[in-house]
């Protein structure tokens, strides 16, 4: 799987640095990464571009990013129809905005809002005089990237930036927030549970007409210390074999052992062992 992340700022804002970052991150929890910059005028407050892609396999590919699964916005003033180009349908758009706005597309996105300029200015980040909404903003995406691990973007920054970054990451991970919005019908709607993680619209589970346990060789298990509830499992099982009664809890006559769970979980909360037959 390959996921590929645009991002749309102003020179003296960090761009580049955040593409860089986020690669180092999704490096150091076990994927490739990439990080492209691309200049145009190089100087302060003109427009700059970087791409980051992160994949399960090793990346070929050498161009800038033009498909976008995510883009991340730095400036609001600067989100307009350039910036959503060939965005994917039911794309993330995670921008630095301190209120709620309108925004003009033609399909359905996830839009992710934080307030990374208070968040930069609280906790003393600053690029020359101008705040460092790029830290911050890193944190917000992760709240809709969660294979990568906050604590590790959090530790990144803090052996590089000093401790008051982890403190802004971590501050724009919990304060970001997620609507899905309908470029077409202009229907808006928040999308985050209780907890934080996103409700994404991805299936509706139900229970095979199959029983498949007899195709596991791994079979996945639930440590409820970890589990957060989050549903990510469930929306993710292919055979519908995540119970959500209170808590999630695997139906092993269903669950065929493909550890798409074990994949998704946020919190590595699902290990595998081998299915042993008696
Ligand atoms: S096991 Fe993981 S993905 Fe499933 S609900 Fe718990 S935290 Fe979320
Ligand atoms: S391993 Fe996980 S995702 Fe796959 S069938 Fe079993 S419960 Fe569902």
């Amino acid at each position: 799987m390959e996921w590929e992340i645009r991002f749309h700022g102003r020179g003296g804002q960090g761009v580049v640095t955040a593409s860089k970052i986020l690669a180092e991150v999704a490096f150091l929890n076990g994927y490739e990464a990439q990080s492209i910059p691309f200049f145009g005028a190089e100087r302060r407050g003109s427009p700059v571009v970087a791409s980051t892609r992160i994949s399960t396999e090793k990346i070929r590919k050498r161009s800038q990013v033009y498909d976008p699964d995510y883009i991340v916005v730095f400036d609001l003033k600067i989100l307009n129809s350039t910036v959503f180009h060939r965005l994917k349908e039911n794309g993330f758009v995670i921008v630095n905005a301190s209120k709620k706005f309108e925004v003009e597309v033609d399909k359905s996105v996830f839009l992710v809002r934080v307030d990374a300029t208070r968040i930069a200015i609280k906790n003393g980040l600053f690029l020359g005089d101008l705040p460092a909404v790029n830290l911050p903003i890193l944190g917000a995406f992760l709240r809709v990237f969660p294979k990568l691990d906050l604590g590790s973007l959090e530790k990144l920054v803090s052996e590089r930036f000093g401790e008051r970054s982890a403190a802004a990451v971590k501050e724009a991970f919990e304060s970001a927030v997620i609507e899905k919005v309908c470029g077409r019908c202009g229907r808006r709607e928040v999308k985050v549970c209780e907890d934080g993680f996103v409700k994404a619209p991805i299936s509706k589970p139900s229970v095979g007409v199959v029983e498949t346990s007899l195709w596991r060789d791994l079979r996945p298990e639930i440590n409820y210390d970890v589990c957060n509830n989050c549903l990510n499992c469930w929306l993710h099982c292919p055979e519908g074999a995540i119970k959500r009664r209170g808590r999630v809890e695997i139906n092993y006559e269903f669950c065929k052992g493909c550890l798409i769970c074990y994949e998704v979980c946020p919190k590595s909360a699902i290990t595998f062992s081998e299915e042993v037959v008696a």
